[in-house]
């Protein structure tokens, strides 16, 4: 089945639990260089630090220590051929983890970096395979996040940071919720607040001929190729057949899913409020607890046990900055079955779709 995880393929269980995490607080755009100073030694030193970043929460550690990388993995209960991507803070760092860096990708990141955007490159042999996931290719990126530049810069120039949750559950967008997965684990969360944008970084691979975006995200396609020419999607994210595998090994798992089971629904309006609501008094005539994903446009017409809004419409971003946190917030209602609205917004519907559909196990329902 797509996205079973292999329990023999990971770290978990390798590293015991029961550290003593600190909290510590920051302002996000003007952090305290004495404290981001300290968790940057904790890194150094070949621990972990989760962070705050445009895109979501990652957990950091020493991109160029394999021992903190396979820690990383521990922490997260993260299948090891699944590679992290290393944050930097300036251009020079780029050179000293990869070798052959095109044009169109120097173009990009003038054009993007800092931002939400990873680039994948052949790496050079400061990278360990650890790190990688025993791939010869490094993914990096540039982000904008001033805690998370600063932090980056005190923990030694390359910090290795998946996002900051337990393997297979929603992506953290705040620090509560890495909190909740991550308390005992790891030495410190670094708290700056929400997110901005709330889904992970686009991804694009430059060691194919024809650059290929294995993740979609806040920066799409049609943006890239304003800026370089044609682009591929990665055939394994537009196709649900078993045989075609993501490129990116992370895409291929079951992720970002809540407990309960989570059913989309496409069509118009009227047709999805009534086949949701049907669902669920029929379920609920069961004793079974519902979730409605809606808007603030349609809420009101749904008769789910816990009927949750993720915003408007009229703002995509706002979709894609409350996804996570909604999923995750039916894991508390202890919600049996969810079902959700479509979110095929014009900018970001790609990368948010791509989220919900794997949050669904691609369970979707045409009317
Ligand atoms: P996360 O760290 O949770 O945002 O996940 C990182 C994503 O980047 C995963 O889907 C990885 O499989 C993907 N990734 C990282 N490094 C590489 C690489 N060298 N080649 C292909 N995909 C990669
Ligand atoms: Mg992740």
């Amino acid at each position: 089945m797509i996205g079973e995880r292999k329990r023999n393929e990971t770290y978990e269980g390798r590293r015991g639990c029961g550290l003593n995490t600190r909290v510590v607080r920051v302002d996000k755009d003007n952090p305290d260089k004495t404290v981001l100073q300290e968790v940057g030694e904790v890194i150094k030193k070949g621990g972990l630090a989760a962070f705050p970043t445009e895109t979501v929460y990652g957990l950091g550690g020493d991109g160029l220590n394999a021992g903190s990388s396979q820690k990383i993995y521990a922490a997260k209960g993260r299948p090891s051929d699944n590679p992290l991507i290393i944050h930097i803070a300036d251009m020079e760092s780029l050179a000293q983890i990869t070798e052959d860096v095109p044009e169109k990708a120097k173009k990009l990141a003038e054009k993007f970096w800092p931002g939400p955007l990873t680039m994948i490159f052949k790496k050079s042999d400061r990278v360990p395979y650890e790190t990688t996931g025993g791939l010869e290719s490094v993914a990096v990126r540039m982000p904008s996040h001033q805690t998370a530049l600063a932090l980056i810069r005190a923990g030694g120039g390359f910090i290795a940071a998946p996002s900051a949750n337990t393997s297979g559950r929603p992506s953290p967008t705040s620090a509560a919720h890495v909190a909740e997965d991550l308390t005992g684990k790891i030495e410190v969360i670094v708290d700056g607040g929400e997110v901005g944008i709330g889904l992970e970084s686009t991804i694009v691979d430059f060691t194919e001929e024809v650059p290929v975006i294995l993740r979609p995200g806040y920066i799409n396609q049609s943006m890239i190729e304003e800026v370089i020419g044609p682009v591929r999607m990665d055939r394994g994210l537009l196709i649900t057949d078993e045989k075609v595998k993501p490129k990116a090994p992370g895409m291929k798992y079951r992720h970002y899913a809540p407990n309960a089971e989570l059913t989309i629904v496409q069509g118009s309006t009227e047709k999805v409020v009534q086949y949701i609501n049907e669902q669920c008094l029929a379920l609920q005539a069961q004793g079974k607890r519902t979730g409605v994903i809606g808007t603030d446009e349609t809420r009101k017409f749904y008769q789910g046990t816990v009927v949750k809004s993720i915003g408007t419409r009229q703002d995509e971003e706002g979709i894609a900055r409350h996804l996570f946190g909604i999923l995750r917030a039916f894991d508390e209602e202890k919600a049996d079955c969810i079902f959700s609205e479509s979110f095929d917004t014009p900018r970001m519907g790609q990368a948010i779709m791509n989220r919900l559909l794997k949050a669904a196990g691609h369970h979707i329902i045409y009317l």
